[in-house]
């Protein structure tokens, strides 16, 4: 599909790093003047992939994470984030809505649930030992609308 803008960076897996995502992709979006809704679904979106490969990918050690955005034909917004952390082993239990392999740190595991929820598609490669891929994207509405 062509690609008609592209932003790819990487950062190694400290927390603080979750904000600069969020604000790499704001900065990304201004051209499509998205709404205040869908700036807001996909920074949350873009939080839980970042922290998800900060806390679990690279649980206790520190990694790089590296981030693809792209805007494709009709104001589709594809965002991608890849860590080389622990990976998942059961990929379709790990996207259980509840399910958190980090009880004691009182997760609620409704990570992927809140991502599945503000994209029109997300995808999860990943293998133990690996590390992960979390491929999403979000069709913007036709950006005329007054708000
Ligand atoms: P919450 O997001 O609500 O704080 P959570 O992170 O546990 O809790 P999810 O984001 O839904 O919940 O993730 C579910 C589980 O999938 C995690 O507990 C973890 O076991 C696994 N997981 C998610 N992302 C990764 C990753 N990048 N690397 C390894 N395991 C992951
Ligand atoms: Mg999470």
């Amino acid at each position: 599909m062509k690609i008609l803008n592209e932003l790819k960076c990487s950062f190694p897996s400290v927390s603080s790093n979750e904000a600069l995502a969020r604000a790499a992709l704001s900065a990304f979006l201004i051209p499509a003047d998205p709404t205040a809704q869908e700036l807001a679904d996909l920074r949350t979106v873009i939080s839980e992939a970042v922290t998800n490969a900060i806390v679990h990918g690279y649980r206790g050690t520190c990694g790089e994470i590296s981030l693809c955005l792209r805007m494709l034909p009709e104001r589709v917004i594809y965002i991608r984030v890849t860590d080389h952390g622990c990976g998942i082993a059961d990929i379709d239990k790990a996207m259980e809505p509840l399910y958190t392999s980090a009880p004691e740190e009182d997760r609620a595991g409704l990570g992927f649930a809140i991502m599945q929820t503000f994209t029109d598609s997300l995808h999860v490669r990943s293998a133990a030992g690996q590390g992960t891929t979390l491929t999403m994207r979000r069709k913007l509405g036709s950006g005329d609308a007054e708000e």
